[in-house]
């Protein structure tokens, strides 16, 4: 079979390209080619590769994301222990660490590495012969999690090292996970509209992201990585620090550009303090520097001491807080009606930028610090981005102030508030609301829902005020004569508004969703339930039932989901709009008409001609899907050897068990 060949030949070179790619784009920030010539690569290679399932191999850059959450990490013992770092605070201190190394290595000749201390989560990566076999957590830097389904979905992290001779048998990667701070803005930005709890800091977000079971969802995160270190190694790869960071480089990791070789202790105080200020322009949060000593033999004469080595120290950078006054107190509404306090503050420098806000988080959080117009307070970026008050300085407080009273009425529409069970909650229940609907409106119009170019807040603002707008459908109305006769707006761009808002009428159907501003529905749910549905029609019909059946759909999201489209005022809302000309795409059920089409399929046990993850890939692309436990709704066990309590449990609740066979000939479809 000549033909097989070619195919072969043709996948990897496709692969070899893709990581070629993938290098240029995540470590060097240097792409050759655009995001549509990568798709079409991509592409092809993933059509190639489900037409011939045997030619997967587990570091195709199409492996990434493995379709199986996970119930549990298991734990790895790391074979050489991750040490933590010691902490000094100042130039004075950083002088007391070199006069110890200095003592202890009885020479002045020594030099340093000097590298940011990047404020993530740090892991150990295993390749064995150039392939990423797994990845762990520090845990307690003796035993991590095992989390390598969800670092093999980190774009910058090569799943096999770029060839070379000189890779060694075994090497331990250590690095930092971060989030960089524009994906963390804009996840929390995602998470607050679809009525989730935002992060607190970049950290907690990439931790957050990396310790979640379904890495479908790490997927999305948009996590990053450096390496810095390494562990376990079977071959060392250079006598000094400076020069392994380069070897690591070369291999297509990722290593900081900005680490720094230093001669002596002054010129690494010179580059801790310069990095203060010029932090803020980079791309990632840092906390501080870290400081090492250069040369491996070296550090092997220092040693360590308890936890923490002796060759190497970290510097960080003093907290950023500022105080201010606070001129007064607003309360926002929400798109769905809660109401939240916000400070407007007396300008102050911060972290780089000017503070002119900060949140106050809930009535709670306000009554618990008692701010009140007037108070001088500290305010402190939480992870640098969101400033927020932390303290109230009360000696310094003006005579003549009062607590701030939770509003009894809605400040945009007057309306008598409404308080959840929890008492914390405030919300104005009238559904006429002009706050609300400008909320609504330009959640349906953000980049994650409609993605209307051009219709922003403040356009938006004018809409409703005038009355132009009072729901989603009539953007679909609206004429060009009423736009043009808005403040600062021209012919030109009231057509380009036009174009915007009716560019979105063909928006994929899961958009739509989102748009809708359904409590508890994120894009992502929104996703789920376009491609389990596959039109509006479906969905807006589903029971209860059936909406629980999905499995990424808890019991609350279903009800709430089945609630919207019961209530008549939002079916009018989604009638509108259709009426309007929106027609919301659906993607041609694809894979339905496969061997499993529609089924549920477990597979325990391990099975000879399929890894995990090639079976599970191949039962989506038969149109299942592949789950991980058995319950009354899976159609199917597929059992391998040792198979384990799966098989019990599928054979309890009757549920049909095949074998590796079977499997077979049903994905070939002589069975059915
Ligand atoms: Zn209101």
């Amino acid at each position: 079979m000549a033909m097989a060949g070619d195919v072969k030949k043709r996948i990897e070179r496709l692969r070899r390209e893709i990581r070629r790619h993938d290098h240029l784009y995540y470590v060097l920030s240097a792409p050759e080619i655009d995001d549509r010539q990568y798709d079409a690569l991509f592409a092809e290679l993933k059509d190639l590769e489900a037409a011939h399932p045997e030619l997967v191999t587990a570091d195709s850059p199409t492996q990434r994301v493995s379709g199986r959450p996970l119930d549990v990490f298991s734990t790895v013992r790391h074979a050489v222990p991750m040490l933590s770092i010691d902490n000094t605070y100042s130039a004075e201190e950083l002088r007391a660490f070199d006069e110890r190394v200095r003592r202890q290595l009885d020479t002045p000749e020594y030099d340093y590495v000097v590298e940011l201390k990047i404020d993530g989560l740090a892991v150990s990566l295993r390749y064995e012969h150039g392939r990423l076999v797994s990845g762990a957590t520090r845990g307690d830097g003796e035993v991590g999690d095992d989390v390598t389904a969800n670092i093999r979905t980190i774009k910058a992290i090569p799943l096999s090292l770029l060839d070379g001779d000189a890779v060694p048998a075994v090497l331990e990667v250590r690095g930092e996970v971060y989030m960089p701070t524009r994906s963390f803005v804009e996840l929390n930005r995602m998470r607050t509209e679809a009525g989730e709890s935002p992060f607190a800091n970049p950290r907690n977000a990439a931790a957050g992201s990396l310790k979640l079971l379904d890495a479908r969802i790490t997927a999305t995160r948009n996590l990053a990585f450096f390496a810095y270190a390494t562990g376990e190694v079977s071959q060392p790869l250079a006598r000094d620090h400076y020069r392994m960071l380069e070897r690591l480089r070369a291999m297509g990791l990722p290593v900081n550009p900005h680490i720094q070789r230093a001669k002596n202790i002054d010129e690494v105080i010179e580059i801790c303090l310069a990095w203060g200020p010029k932090r803020f322009e980079l791309d990632y949060q840092t906390d501080g520097m870290v400081v090492k000593i250069n040369r491996c033999d070296q550090r092997d004469i220092l040693g360590a001491t308890g936890r923490a080595p002796r060759w190497c120290i970290a510097y960080k950078f003093p907290a950023e807080r500022a105080e201010t006054v606070v001129e007064s107190i607003a309360v926002q509404v929400g798109k769905s009606g809660a109401l939240t306090p916000v400070a407007n503050l007396a300008p102050v420098s911060l972290s780089g930028t000017t503070v002119k806000r900060a949140s106050l988080h809930n009535f709670d959080e306000m009554r618990r610090l008692d701010v009140r117009v007037g108070d001088t307070v500290v305010i402190e970026k939480a992870g640098e981005i969101i400033p927020q008050v932390v303290e109230v300085k009360t000696e310094r407080r003006p005579p003549g102030t009062k607590p701030f009273e939770v509003p009894k009425k809605c400040p945009v529409c007057d309306s008598e508030v409404v308080k959840d069970e929890t008492g914390v909650c405030v919300r104005c229940p009238n559904p006429q609301c002009s706050g609300q609907l400008k909320e609504r409106l330009r959640y349906f119009a953000g980049r994650g829902q409609m993605d209307i170019e051009r219709l922003g807040a403040s356009l938006i603002e004018q809409l409703v005020d005038r009355g132009l707008v009072q729901g989603f459908a009539d953007l679909y109305r609206l004429r060009k004569e009423d736009l043009a006769a808005l403040e600062r707006m021209g012919e030109k761009s009231a057509q380009n508004v036009l174009d915007g808002i009716e560019d979105s009428k063909t928006r994929p159907l899961w958009r739509f969703l989102a748009a809708l501003g359904i409590r508890h529905v994120g894009g992502q749910s929104a996703q789920v339930l376009a491609e389990h549905f596959g039109s509006l029609a479906a969905l807006r019909e589903a029971s209860r039932e059936e909406l629980e059946a999905i499995d990424q759909i808890g019991p609350v999201m279903a009800e709430s989901i089945y609630g919207y489209f019961r209530e008549p005022r939002h079916r009018a809302v989604v009638d509108d709009l259709l009426a309007a000309g929106v027609q919301p795409q659906t993607e041609a059920a694809r894979s339905r008409a496969g061997a499993f089409s529609d089924k549920t399929v477990v597979v325990t046990g391990s099975l000879e001609n399929f890894t995990r993850q090639q079976a599970q890939q191949a039962i989506k692309d038969a149109g299942g899907k592949a789950s991980s436990s058995v319950s009354k709704k899976t159609d199917f066990v597929v059992a391998g050897a040792e198979p384990g309590s799966k098989l019990d449990k599928a054979r309890e609740l009757g549920v049909t068990v095949i074998d590796e066979r079977q499997f077979m000939e049903m994905l070939s479809g002589r069975a059915n």
